[in-house]
């Protein structure tokens, strides 16, 4: 039974299970000394309209100043923040210091009070009430617009719970924010899932803004007579190259976002662009 006893235990102690969980606990501990020891900080991508290249907000995005890895992007530890739950107290930091960023903005200069501020939201924020009252809580504390704050959630968010969602995304657009669809046209929403959900923006995945050429632009022209049907403002993400630029423009989308405009900055790199809002982006 001894001898028994022993494989039972040896099985329980599986080395790779063993490993997976240390490895878990052990990130887990690094993001959260990261977040105590305020190492995640924003950068911010403008978004500008298409016709005439002027700003109209910007997309705050998350990066690890990793003390040893130097600056690590959010493909790397969004996912881990996720699947070890930290995306709850990251997500709340990051929502709180991009809107006291957009109203330090606002309040620097009053010809900005029309711009926005767009937020990446995970799925894990969605799950309890969290979210709509921390997001009420900063809207009183800063007195921003909520008309000037986008929650970017993504597609396959959407369909995960849809009556859970659809309820969320109301609380949250009675509090007048907007919300945008992220990567729209990469998931498997269906047009009429779509509609149940009260949403503002659609903005289409950069696969579908073209070749360097932009030759193909059936599947971003369907995408966006599908956001024209829902009456939604359309967002053409990823935009690299005068062609796309153009082609995105011609075929009737709102806004678009990419390197060619800007490449995510620091909020001191950004002020130089606040402090002249109206000026059209230059191709880059
Ligand atoms: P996303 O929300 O779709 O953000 C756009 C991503 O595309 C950003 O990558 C941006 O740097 C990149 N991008 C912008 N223009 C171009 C372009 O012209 N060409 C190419 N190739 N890429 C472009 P980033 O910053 O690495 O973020 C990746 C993803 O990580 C985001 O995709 C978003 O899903 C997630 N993420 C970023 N910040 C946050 C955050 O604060 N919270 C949450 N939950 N997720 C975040
Ligand atoms: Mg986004
Ligand atoms: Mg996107
Ligand atoms: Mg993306």
């Amino acid at each position: 039974a001894a001898k028994r006893d022993g494989r039972d235990r040896f099985a329980v102690f599986d080395p790779v299970m063993y490993t997976d969980i240390t490895r878990e606990t052990q990130q887990r501990a690094d993001l959260e000394r990261a977040l105590d020891e305020d190492q995640f900080v924003l950068y911010f991508q403008p978004i500008v309209d298409l016709t005439t290249r002027r700003l109209v907000g910007v997309e705050a995005l998350v990066r690890w100043h990793h003390p040893v890895d130097g600056l690590v992007g959010p493909d790397t530890f969004i996912p881990i923040a996720e699947a070890t739950g930290l995306i709850v107290p990251l997500g709340q930091w990051i929502i709180r210091q991009a809107v006291r960023q957009l109203a330090q903005w606002h309040r620097d200069n009053p010809a900005t009070t029309h711009l926005r501020m767009s937020i990446n939201v995970s799925g894990r924020q969605f799950q309890g009430s969290g979210l709509v009252e921390e997001v009420t809580a900063v809207l009183a504390e800063t007195g921003v617009d909520p008309n000037a704050i986008v929650l970017e959630i993504t597609e396959s968010m959407l369909m995960q719970d849809v009556d859970a969602t659809a309820l969320m995304l109301q609380e949250l657009r009675d509090l007048g924010v907007r919300v945008a669809v992220d990567d729209f046209g990469t998931g498997y929403s269906s047009l009429s899932y779509l509609k149940r959900f009260p949403v503002d923006i659609l903005k289409v995945d950069r696969s579908f803004v073209g070749g360097h050429n932009a030759d193909d632009t059936t599947l971003a022209d369907a995408v966006l007579g599908l956001g024209r049907a829902l009456q939604l403002q359309t967002v053409a993400e990823g935009i690299e190259t005068d062609t796309q630029w153009s082609t995105m423009r011609d075929l009737g989308y709102d806004y678009g976002q990419g390197y060619l405009f800007a490449r995510p900055a620091s909020a001191v790199h950004i002020d130089q662009l606040m402090a002249d809002p109206t000026s059209p982006l230059p191709s880059v």
